[in-house]
């Protein structure tokens, strides 16, 4: 497969009109991706890196032209996420064009949530009013860590002392729904640091305002720099259990701080949830723009190719259609075993009755109804009076497994 021409379906070349060019198609969230970087940090696997050519008008003329392509498959938008990559990178008058066009192809007359995704060293007053006044509502910004050591094992870069900076331009500028990203489990960090980075997360957020936590747990995933160093033996992964009391006291600090877990890692005071990433985790259907971007409509998954020349290659030889990778059709089986994977991820849990009818037989002897019951009887899960199928509190500490195991009892089904 040449990546550069796209995938073959039915022995056609395959782009993302294949999900998008159809009269029922009525999206109501848009990713745009924006994959430039000022130094690639070792622990990340997203498409991303440091753009030495200075690509970023190309790049943004090429966004232009897939975003009027698919514009006409978006229903009235109610959240746009911008996400990278770092997006703060792009330089004002490149977010001004990129947010008229936003403004001029779609109808935004609905849009609930506009975020964008911020490094703490590339916020700028300048930025922060352009932002704004396209219509940006929400910033999520990159802190991580608050100890400069950490930052370093992750070959983060960014001052510590300029997430608040960042922050307050972002406040100053009127942005007022902002989130703040932290990672956890990092090699060498102690169960004391953790607690010591959450408070001085906890007192930026007070003092800010802030309504929103991401708190992910570092993971190694295959192909980074971090998973190589790993592997040689140049640094420790940290034990189980203090991951495990990490997870711990994050939960109980945001708790005592109003912060309910609506999610496996995020935390929002009531109302602040994140309305993008709550489509994506109910299964709803959304756009995708720029290279890598993965999108959901009509039962497909697909991802837009991930290197910025071939996306803006098949773009501008395509009438703006990205060519697509990891294409996946409409597949009933695979779509049950998603809404359980992202469902139960979720405080809101899953309607038990929407399930069953998608899981078609779930009655007593259903191997997915069996799998529920015994999670059941062990405490991990519960049925709430609504009929909705949730982690109970000892589950969440093994949501991914529970998750799993659900899905495994999906197969093979009559
Ligand atoms: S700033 Fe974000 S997207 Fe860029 S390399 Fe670091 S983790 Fe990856």
């Amino acid at each position: 497969m040449n990546q550069t021409t796209g995938i073959t379906v039915g022995g056609q070349r395959a782009d993302a009109r294949i999900a998008l060019t159809s009269p029922d198609v009525d999206a109501r969230s848009l990713y745009v991706h924006v994959p430039f970087c000022f130094h690639k940090c070792h622990y990340c696997d997203f498409y991303s890196f440091v753009d030495s050519r200075d690509r970023q008008a190309e790049f943004v003329q090429a966004l232009e032209v897939e975003l009027k392509a698919m514009s006409p498959a978006a229903g009235r938008l109610q959240t746009i996420f911008v996400g990278g990559g770092t997006p703060s990178l792009l330089r004002p008058e490149l977010w001004r064009r990129l947010l008229q066009t936003l403004g001029d192809r779609f109808d935004l007359s609905q849009l609930a949530e506009f975020t964008v995704e911020c490094n703490p060293e590339t916020v700028t007053r300048e930025l922060a009013e352009v932002l704004r006044e396209g219509g940006v509502t929400r910033a999520s910004v990159g802190a991580q860590s608050f100890d400069a050591r950490h930052l370093k094992t992750l070959e983060r870069w960014h001052d510590p002392a300029n997430v608040e900076r960042s922050l307050e331009f972002l406040r100053d500028a009127g942005i007022a729904r902002r989130s703040v990203d932290l990672i956890f489990g990092i090699p060498g960090q102690t169960l004391a640091e953790w607690e010591a980075d959450l408070d001085t997360a906890l007192g930026l957020l007070d003092g800010e305002g802030i309504e929103h936590v991401s708190a992910y747990a570092l993971t190694y995933e295959q192909g980074t720099a971090m998973t190589k160093k790993l592997e040689l033996g140049r640094l420790d992964a940290i034990d189980e259990d203090t991951e495990v009391g990490m997870q711990l006291l994050t939960w109980s600090k945001l708790a005592e701080r109003g912060f309910g877990r609506y999610e496996v890692s995020n935390f929002a005071r009531a109302g602040a949830e994140c309305l993008h990433n709550l489509a994506y985790w109910r299964q709803e259907q959304w756009l995708a723009a720029g290279p890598s971007a993965s999108g959901h409509a009509r039962g497909f998954r697909w991802k837009n190719v991930p290197r910025l020349t071939d996306w803006m290659e098949s773009v501008r030889t395509s009438d703006g259609w990205s060519s697509v990778v990891d294409l996946e059709t409409p597949n009933a089986p695979r779509a049950l075993a998603e809404r359980i994977m992202t469902g139960l991820r979720l405080r809101e849990g899953l309607d038990l009755n929407a399930l069953q009818e998608q899981a078609g037989t779930f009655g007593a002897g259903d191997p997915l109804r069996r799998e529920i019951d015994r999670f059941v009887q062990s405490g991990d899960l519960e049925i709430a009076a609504d009929a909705r199928l949730r982690l109970a509190e000892r589950g969440w500490l093994f949501a991914d497994g529970i998750a799993a195991a659900l899905m495994g009892s999906l197969s093979p089904r009559p």
